[in-house]
């Protein structure tokens, strides 16, 4: 399917240069890569990292795709938006039972087309398993988060929307490192790859990510930091929410609660921690995610 014909508008992506003192101070530059801007609903990565499998369920006539994910995966509400663009029907695996877990991104997947179908957590945790009991329906599965090869090579795509060659540091959010595969393999060599985990102590990552990289790339340094957590996968603080909040009321740019804002957090930390060479200059990728603030409620960021 030609990309021209989806409601992604790749016009509006574009890179911001981030003003700040304590920037200037150490002469370090910050730009932003605005995949956020592709679309309100679905974060800019996740399109990139659906878009290989997608081709491929075509390709095997596959009508209708299955993916598994918690109430506020962006995995989950992308994957729904990017089937209905492909004209495939989309299943989706629920961690949690329906009463509890409802939220505005499981509203939105529904709103896309995509069938919901609730297991306990304990199932959900036997992937196989529930996939077999569907068997008979011959759906295309991706897994949880996207993670694969087939992903990464979808996002690889990503520096293709900046002019990355300039910039002596990228970094990027992580979950299940999918991205930051991508983004390793599409890097200059001499570039420094830092990752940074919205998980706590997935220690199991750099592996994980390095699997993913095909063999002329293998070896590459990247670094992961597992510091920013802010407690876990979903977790925040109120520190972080006003951090986010200061970011948009000086810079107007929007970050989520689960990924980009602890991103942003460490980039300035680490920024005034030395881990960045004085004169560097770094691009951040803003992977999107935006719509998961809807589950904050209403009064705590301005820009909801
Ligand atoms: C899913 C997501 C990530 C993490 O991507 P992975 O490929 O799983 O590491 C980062 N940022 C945002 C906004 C996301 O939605």
């Amino acid at each position: 399917m030609d990309i021209k014909t989806l409601p992604l508008d790749f016009e509006k992506v574009c890179i911001e240069e981030i003003q700040a003192s304590w920037l200037s101070e150490k002469n370090i530059g910050l730009s932003v890569l605005r995949l956020d801007k592709l679309h309100p609903v679905v974060s800019g990565n996740k399109w990139f990292k659906l878009k290989y499998y997608l081709e491929e369920a075509l390709l095997l006539e596959k009508p209708t795709v299955a993916t598994f994910g918690g109430a506020y995966s962006n995995h989950i509400v992308a994957t729904a938006f990017a089937c209905k663009a492909y004209g495939l029907q989309s299943v989706g695996i629920i961690r949690g039972e329906q009463s509890d877990v409802a939220s505005p991104t499981l509203y939105q997947a529904e709103s896309y087309g995509m069938q919901l179908l609730y297991v306990s957590r304990e199932q959900f945790r036997e992937k196989e398993k529930v996939a077999e009991q569907f068997g008979q329906f011959n759906w295309y599965w991706i897994g949880e988060g996207g993670y694969g090869s087939t992903g990464a090579k979808g996002a690889a795509e990503i520096l293709g929307l900046a002019n990355h060659q300039d910039y002596t540091d990228i970094v990027a959010s992580v979950g299940t490192g999918t991205m930051l595969a991508g983004i390793i393999q599409s890097a200059r060599e001499s570039q420094r790859i830092t990752g940074v985990s919205s998980l706590k102590g997935n220690f199991s990552l750099e592996q994980e990510v390095r699997d993913l990289l095909p063999m002329n790339v293998k070896q590459r340094p990247f670094r992961i930091i597992h510091d920013y957590h802010f407690g876990g996968y979903g977790k925040q603080s109120e520190d972080l929410i006003q951090f986010i909040q200061q970011v948009y009321d000086e810079h107007q740019l929007p970050l989520d609660f689960v990924y980009t804002g602890k991103l942003f957090y460490a980039i300035k930390d680490l920024v005034n921690g030395q881990y960045f060479k004085d004169n560097a200059s770094i691009l951040m990728i803003h992977s999107g995610g935006l719509q998961g603030n809807a589950s904050l409620g209403k009064s705590q960021l301005s820009f909801l």
